[in-house]
């Protein structure tokens, strides 16, 4: 059939691609990622500060550690020359004036001395390296002169922080049991540190403003510390963040803590001297220590946004576009379409009869031809029906043309009731006739069909005074065939059944006629 092209085009659905969603999550997908690189960029950074902080206190707290056992080494030293000739000796008086003697060329050269000192079994002061003395020079109540009575040992006692009798200074006491020569307590000998000398070691530290530094006894008491505080010197200090990761984590430790004094979190990094039971630590805050990675985050915030900024900008404008694109190739489909069914209402209005709504002539020559060549390769029947209305010129003249054109009208929809198989095509073949082309179909099926339809215009009563009847009737010549290979056209079908319209006019109208015998010769 010729309608073939025409049916199956242009009917596959709209197809919207989703390139401006794509876009969308693409362009989004670029700010997360920018966002998450960015977010990275400053943890790295961040743990970069950290790191460097936690080797500049570590350092520092090496150097303070190494000074500090520097400074008790070089009084110790003095001492155990001193402790050395009593012990041998005795503390006869002139031994002691030879002694005080060498004692105070001594203290000369040792800036961190404060002094050194030898008292007697009973806490009284025997000599002192100092020029003169300020105060009272007992001392048997002091911690270090206890622990002297009751311990019979050779080592060094470094004793807690006070103000010292001698010299009314803050130091650190470090001294040596004297014994008698049969090994009974014979006084003590102390160097005093003035804690005035780490301070001033101390001082040299660059620290930000809330950093600290600590020398404290490793039993948890506080030698100093900066910033400095005179009250805290010889303070309990075993509650503190540096005593509990000392008793904790073992000689040397680094970690951020927060201390209770003043609530600041810091990263503190504290280490036990080598020689003597002492602790240092060193301490910055983390507000310090960030300092500068925060204002690099604002920094880089700052550029941030403005980069975002622009990815977005770019990034709506390319959606746009892409939108503006598919909203335009969306357009162009729907026009396309609209235009295949405008071309598809052409072509049917091209193939169909204006007025009576069936096939033209033009469509029914086309189906004549396909329908030919299609029988003849499937070896099938094709039958024709021609169908003429009776007197209907006199119709016309009785009535009018235009009560003719709805008379042709009413018969053409009474045709398309009375053939019911899809394959049949009804069509006007000119003027008041009409022809049925039927595939398939041998006479005898098509005569059936063609006395329903001539029974059905009866059925219709159509008034018509010029026709004997008193209605209008058809008359219908009925043919098939059986198209052989060498009969190549449906013309001989339109003749046949031209005849036998002929001689259903000639019969007297209102009937069908066959045309049987002129059609045998065409079986092939
Ligand atoms: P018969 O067929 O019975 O021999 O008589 P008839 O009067 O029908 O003769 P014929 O078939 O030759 O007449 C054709 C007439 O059909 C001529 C014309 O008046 C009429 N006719 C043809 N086409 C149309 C049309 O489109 N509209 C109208 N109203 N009349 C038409
Ligand atoms: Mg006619
Ligand atoms: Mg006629």
């Amino acid at each position: 059939m010729p309608l073939r092209h025409w049916e199956t085009a242009g009917n596959a659905p709209i197809r919207v691609r989703p390139a401006k969603a794509g876009a969308i999550y693409f362009v989004a997908l670029v700010m997360l990622s920018f966002l998450i690189a960015q977010g990275w960029a400053l943890v790295q950074m961040r743990d970069v500060e950290i790191d460097n902080a936690r080797i500049a206190t570590f350092n520092m707290t090496r150097a303070l550690a190494q000074q500090a056992d520097d400074t008790l080494r070089a009084a110790d030293v003095a001492l155990v020359g001193v402790v050395d000739r009593l012990n041998a000796e005795g503390m006869a008086p002139s031994l002691l004036a030879q002694i005080e003697r060498l004692l105070k060329q001594t203290a000369a050269k040792l800036p961190a001395l404060d002094g050194v000192n030898v008292y007697d079994a009973q806490g009284r002061g025997l000599i002192t390296s100092r020029q003169q003395i300020t105060s009272s020079f007992d001392i048997a109540d002091r911690e270090y002169f206890q622990y002297h009575a009751r311990n019979n040992d050779t080592q060094a006692h470094v004793g807690t922080p006070n103000t010292s009798r001698v010299s009314g200074a803050l130091i650190l006491p470090i001294s040596r049991r004297i014994n008698h020569a049969d090994g009974t307590f014979a006084g003590v000998a102390v160097a005093t540190i003035e804690i005035a000398y780490f301070r001033e070691f101390q001082a040299r530290f660059k620290l930000e403003n809330q950093g600290a530094i600590m020398l404290m006894t490793d039993t948890g008491i506080m030698v100093t510390r900066r910033p400095f505080d005179a009250s805290l010197v010889g303070a309990d200090v075993t509650r503190g963040p540096v005593f509990k990761m000392y008793r904790s984590t073992g000689p040397e430790g680094t970690a951020v803590m927060t201390a209770k004094v003043d609530g600041i979190e810091r990263l503190y990094s504290y280490r036990h001297l080598d020689h003597y039971p002492l602790v240092v630590a060193s301490a910055l805050s983390m507000n310090d220590v960030l300092a500068a990675w925060r204002k690099n985050i604002e920094r880089t915030l700052a550029t941030g946004a403005v980069l975002l900024f622009v990815l977005m900008v770019f990034g709506l404008r390319l959606i746009a576009l892409i939108g503006e694109r598919e909203r335009a190739q969306q357009a162009l489909t729907e026009a396309q379409h609209a235009l295949e069914s405008v071309n598809r209402e052409l072509e049917r209005l091209s193939l169909q009869d204006g007025l009576t709504g069936l096939s033209n002539r033009r469509h029914f020559d086309m189906a004549l031809e396909e329908e030919f060549k299609r029988a003849m390769r499937a070896h099938t029947p094709l039958a024709l029906l021609m169908i003429d209305v009776d007197f209907f010129k006199r119709f016309n003249d009785t009535y009018g043309h235009p009560a003719g054109d709805d008379c042709l009208k009413q018969l053409g929809t009474a045709l398309r009731l009375a053939h019911s198989r899809p394959g049949d095509l009804a069509a006007r073949y000119g003027g008041e006739e009409l022809v049925v082309l039927l595939p398939n179909t041998d006479t005898g099926g098509a005569a059936e069909l063609a006395e329903r339809f001539r029974q059905a215009v009866l059925e219709q009563a159509i008034p018509h005074a010029g026709n004997p009847a008193g209605f209008v009737t058809v008359s219908i010549g009925v043919a098939s065939c059986r198209p052989g290979r060498n009969q190549a056209s449906g013309n001989a079908l339109i003749e046949a059944a031209d005849k036998a319209l002929y001689r259903a006019k000639d019969g007297g109208r209102n009937r069908v006629c066959a045309d049987l015998p002129k059609l045998r010769s065409m079986v092939g």
